[in-house]
């Protein structure tokens, strides 16, 4: 899809690969709606690339229905659902300080896994309904895992768990939409540098980018959006779930 003209949802559009994602959509020519929790940064990337911030938890499916249909009126239908909001909490190991706390767990799930299927579900509901543009499509949806799906580290089981989903359902939900026109993918990154890296000092950071086999740095918000877009471009891009990692394999 050629998204020049084309409305684009961007979760978690107010910082990091969400906003470089928002930025270079804006670039080619998207409308762009921004949703996320944080209503401060989101407010500022819209105002800077002319598109819209909208107060959304993406856990919540009455947010998440305003959302859709606040786009829908403000921009037009988005075919363009990017999902990027999400959360990494602090690694807590399953056994050594006892039982792991489930709230935590639950609440890494919902924002992650749940969060990003309460968008697709409602995206895909109005996005079948639309004219068919060139080639048939009515929509695409890039999601976000992460590495952590498929070498977590010690600490990290709820993370990996949600992210792992992620990369689960994108192939049933790829199937289930193919029908209609919409295609999924997910990208799964290695280490990239946005606030959410912020809490480690910037030496630890280095030192991970070193663990990189190649390039050994951190990776930048904007090559994760040059891939988003290459996603929305490519139509034979489908349920496929794409490591973008510099081959990276994380030790335990
Ligand atoms: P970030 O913290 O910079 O951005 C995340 C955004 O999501 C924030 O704007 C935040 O307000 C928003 N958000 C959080 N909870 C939300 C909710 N319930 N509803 C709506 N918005 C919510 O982080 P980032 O690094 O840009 O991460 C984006 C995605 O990429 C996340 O899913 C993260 O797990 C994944 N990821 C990041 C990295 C990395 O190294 N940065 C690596 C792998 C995967």
């Amino acid at each position: 899809m050629n998204p020049s003209g084309i409305t684009a949802l961007v979760t978690g559009g107010g910082s990091g690969l969400g906003e470089a994602t928002a930025r270079a959509l804006a670039e080619k020519g998207a409308k762009v709606a921004l949703a996320d929790v944080g209503m401060e940064q989101a407010e500022k990337v819209a105002g800077e690339i002319g598109g819209l911030a909208i107060r959304c938890d993406v856990t919540s499916a009455e947010d998440g229905e305003a959302a859709i249909a606040a786009v829908t009126e403000k921009l037009g239908p988005p075919r363009i659902l990017v999902n990027c909001a999400g959360i990494a909490v602090a690694m807590k190991t399953v056994g050594k300080e006892g039982p792991h706390p489930l709230d935590l767990y639950r609440k890494v799930i919902e924002v992650n896994l749940l969060g990003s299927f309460n968008m697709i579900r409602l995206f895909a509901a109005q996005a079948q309904e639309l004219k068919p543009l060139a080639g048939d499509e009515r929509g695409v949806i890039v999601n976000t895992a992460s590495v952590a799906a498929f070498d977590g580290q010690i600490g990290q089981a709820a993370y990996s768990a949600s992210k792992g989903g992620i990369v689960g359902m994108t192939l049933p939900i790829a199937r289930d939409l193919a029908r209609a026109g919409i295609r999924v993918c997910t990208i799964a990154p290695g280490i990239f540098k946005t606030p959410m890296l912020a809490g480690l000092p910037e030496d630890a950071q280095a030192s991970l980018g070193q663990q990189v086999p190649f390039p050994p740095r951190l990776g930048e918000p904007s090559e994760y959006a040059a891939l988003a877009c290459h996603i929305v471009e490519n139509q034979m891009l489908n349920g496929e779930t794409i490591r973008l990692d510099g081959a990276i394999r994380m030790a335990p």
